[in-house]
């Protein structure tokens, strides 16, 4: 294992839901905002979930070759931001990957006053910052970013030209599921979100086994 490991929630692997093209993502485990209304509060504590190294992390990411992009999203981020910039240049050696980031922090403050000393490389490695906690009074439903507060950084001019509006655009979700585990992947559109407690509840009630609802946005 080479560098320091990180404390991961989830990982998914070729994605739609997450920015442009086929995309992997990293949700890191452990959240310093309390956001009312966050879609994956099981991911706010800092308590261990997986710990993987940023190469094991970097290989799994890439492993389908239809992607050409990372999201990093959590949790937070910026609080795991050495490992996180250690993953993307690692794959950035396997693969010229994109790589979108969410934070709620907003861009001002990781500049001047950064949370972790990793924040510099990790604004380093990305190509879109997506800023800000998530306001449920905002939620206008649209757009890759949970509510009208957070801002689209495009820190350089990669994904500036992709054809993809993160401000605006119909929002799509996607829903995966292996074994007892259920994964919301994305930012999901107006009532998704619902629907999906509803179907894991049903679930629950219907079999023995544990059925994890595991939801995430995307703040
Ligand atoms: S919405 Fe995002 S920033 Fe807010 S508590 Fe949840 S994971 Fe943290």
């Amino acid at each position: 294992m080479t560098g320091a490991a990180l404390n991961v929630a989830a990982t998914r692997v070729g994605t739609e839901a997450l920015g442009p093209g086929v995309r992997s993502a990293l949700w890191v485990q452990g959240c310093p905002f309390s956001c009312a209304g966050c879609m994956a509060p099981d991911w706010i504590p800092f308590r261990p979930a997986r710990r993987a190294g940023p190469a094991e992390l970097a290989r799994e990411l890439l492993a389908d070759e239809r992607v050409t992009g990372l999201t990093f999203s959590g949790g937070e981020p910026m609080a795991q931001a050495a490992g996180l910039a250690e993953v993307a240049r690692l794959a950035r050696e396997i693969r010229d990957v994109s790589v979108i980031c969410f934070t709620g922090h907003r861009l001002e403050r990781l500049r001047t006053r950064p949370p972790d000393p990793g924040v510099p490389a990790l604004l380093a490695e990305v190509d879109v910052l997506v800023d800000g906690v998530y306001v449920a009074a905002l939620d206008d439903g649209r757009g890759l970013r949970g509510s009208t507060n957070q801002r689209v950084h495009h820190l350089t001019g990669r994904l500036a030209g992709a054809d993809y509006d993160f401000e605006h655009r119909t929002r799509s979700a996607e829903i995966a599921v292996s074994g007892p585990e259920a994964l919301l992947i994305g930012v999901p559109p107006p009532g998704l979100l619902d629907a999906f407690d509803l179907a894991v509840d049903a679930v629950r009630t219907r079999t023995t086994s544990p059925v994890r609802g595991q939801e995430h946005d995307e703040r």
